[in-house]
């Protein structure tokens, strides 16, 4: 990145933080002052937060009743999306990506900043337009959820939710295990392959190229595909 992408970022993503902490402060029932808001995001008066506070108050996006800070309506507007691209991130790098919490957490906390409109809602399509966090709480709806009249089939799904007859396409590996990996090549279930899912019980059993394959769940629990057939 260079020096002057890391200018302008900066201090949004400052004001996305304080935001973000308002919103989650409220979502949680509890209200915030000012020195408990720099309390929660670890600043001191040096860093500039205050000046971030009185940016947003000037702007409207923050009201002080008393010591309290309070999302308007358009501050909400604008934590909203912050959470929402969070909440996401926190799925991507949890669910499919399998980083342990903390670190999706952590990853998620800069990824917020830099997700566009466009790229949160391909994130959100490709997740399947999960509801929740991995920590139990409400993902903020999109656009592309609130299209849905009814709930929707995820874009990709494990390879064993397919059902007997159902063909997909591979998209992506995510063993528990790295080593995994390499069996999983060896097997010809690399990602753009076609398979066709011709029996789950006793075991799962998929046809690639041709060529029969018994699967051990936990190896077809890291195969993701995008379904390419209904049933
Ligand atoms: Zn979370
Ligand atoms: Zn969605």
């Amino acid at each position: 990145m260079s020096q002057d992408l890391l200018l302008v970022r900066q201090p949004t993503w400052a004001r996305e933080e304080v935001l973000e902490e308002l919103w989650t402060a409220q979502e949680a029932g509890v209200s915030l002052t000012i020195s408990a808001l720099a309390q929660r995001i670890h600043a001191g008066p040096s860093e500039g937060w205050g000046g971030v506070v009185q940016e947003l108050l000037e702007e409207g996006l923050v009201r002080l009743a008393g010591e309290t800070l309070y999302l308007t309506e358009e501050g909400l507007t604008q934590a909203r999306t912050v959470v929402r691209n969070h909440r996401l991130a926190e799925v991507l790098f949890f669910e499919v990506l399998q980083l342990p919490l903390r670190q999706s957490e952590s990853e998620a906390c800069r990824l917020e900043h830099l997700l566009s409109p466009e790229a949160a809602e391909a994130v959100c399509t490709f997740l399947g337009h999960p509801p929740v966090c991995p920590h139990g709480r409400p993902i903020p709806p999109g656009r592309c959820c609130q299209a849905l009249s009814r709930p929707q089939a995820p874009l990709l799904v494990p390879l064993a939710h397919l059902k007997p007859g159902q063909q997909g396409k591979v998209v992506l590996l995510a063993p528990r295990h790295r080593d995994r990996l390499e069996q999983l090549a060896d097997l010809g279930l690399t990602p753009g392959a076609v398979v066709h899912l011709r029996q789950k019980n006793p075991s799962v059993v998929v046809e690639v190229d041709r060529t029969l394959l018994a699967v051990e769940d936990e190896i077809a629990a890291g195969v993701y595909v995008r379904p390419l057939t209904e049933w």
